[in-house]
């Protein structure tokens, strides 16, 4: 076993509120030093620019914080450098419940304000770190101020870190009570991503594609399975894809399905077809790592605009 990395972590004790409902002091494994760690991998690597990627998961009643460097020359190592197998653990808290207050305390020990990064995480996680309460709030999104009623019908005003700030202290200094708090747009807290106070939360922590993407997928897939089962087998087979019982297909399985979608035209499902190539659109348009030429070129742009306006509109299918 490698022990290469010892020096920079180190087991501290912490307050947390556990997944069982109470609360004690517990064991996490924490990185020291992330720059220094940063600058020991670039070096490792022989990356001299690169981009740092932070990403955060409460799932299964555990906190972990990972990183991944990125290096920023080149797009096809950008696939290798963001996988699973090349993220770092910075902390790790096992049993430790994903709220503002855990997650607040463990970035703090981590110094993350003090890096360059983009933070991924699922919606959850991702109002957690923008300060917002939960997903089930009338002001739900991190991102902007639409309420729950007008949810992919009026977009609301981007989020930025002073927005929040400003509410969440207004909600608080008027006695931060629960049910006031769609008052102050569900602000609560602090936002734990540092940045300039002007700066939006849709750009310090990029939406999550693949959840997004997965959601979206399992939903199509369940429909067309629903409607025509015969064909949904043909096109599971087609793209080697087998279902989790409970978590439906992983990412692999996912993007083979969108890939195989071609089984699907022509047939009864042909309107499911012309759906997946929608998506296919959207996600080559804008799911990418890097912002593409499309946000820039008019023309290039209203094709992007025009696949996402088809996707929504062929969205209307009922799942
Ligand atoms: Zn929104």
């Amino acid at each position: 076993m490698v022990h290469e990395l010892d020096d920079f972590f180190e087991v501290v004790t912490q307050d947390a509120d556990l997944a069982s409902g109470s609360a004690k002091s517990y064991p996490i494994v924490v990185c020291k030093t992330v720059n220094g760690l940063v600058d020991y991998v670039k070096a490792r690597r022989n990356v001299d620019s690169c981009r740092i990627k932070i990403g955060i998961d409460g799932g299964q009643g555990s906190l972990k914080i990972c990183l991944n460097v990125e290096e920023s020359s080149d797009e096809r190592n950008v696939i290798n450098d963001s996988g699973v197998r090349r993220s770092l653990i910075l902390a790790l808290a096992p049993n430790v419940s994903e709220n503002y207050c855990n997650v607040s305390k463990i970035w703090n020990l981590l110094k993350l304000q003090t890096l360059e990064a983009f933070v991924t995480g699922d919606l959850k996680i991702i109002n957690i770190l923008a300060g917002v309460m939960a997903n089930s709030s009338t002001y739900p999104c991190a991102y902007c101020t639409s309420s729950k009623s007008d949810l992919g019908e009026k977009k609301g005003l981007l989020r930025t870190i002073r927005s929040i700030r400003r509410n969440a202290d207004l909600w608080t200094r008027n006695g931060g009570i629960r049910k006031n708090a769609k008052k102050f747009l569900n602000c609560a807290h602090d936002p734990l991503l540092e940045g300039e106070e002007e700066d939006t939360i849709l750009c310090k922590c990029p939406p999550p594609v693949l959840h997004i993407f997965l959601g979206i997928i399992n939903r199509i897939f369940n429909a067309v399975a629903k409607d025509y089962q015969m064909e949904s087998e043909a096109w599971a087979s087609a793209a080697n894809a087998t279902r989790h019982s409970q978590f439906g297909f992983a990412g692999r399985h996912c993007r083979n399905l969108l890939d195989k979608r071609n089984i699907l035209a022509r047939g009864p499902a042909d309107k499911y077809f012309k759906l997946l190539d929608s998506l296919q659109r959207v996600v080559d348009s804008c799911f990418g790592v890097a912002l593409l030429s499309y946000y820039t070129k008019p023309s290039r742009h209203s094709v992007m605009v025009g696949s996402t306006q088809d996707y929504l509109r062929h969205q209307n299918f009922t799942f």
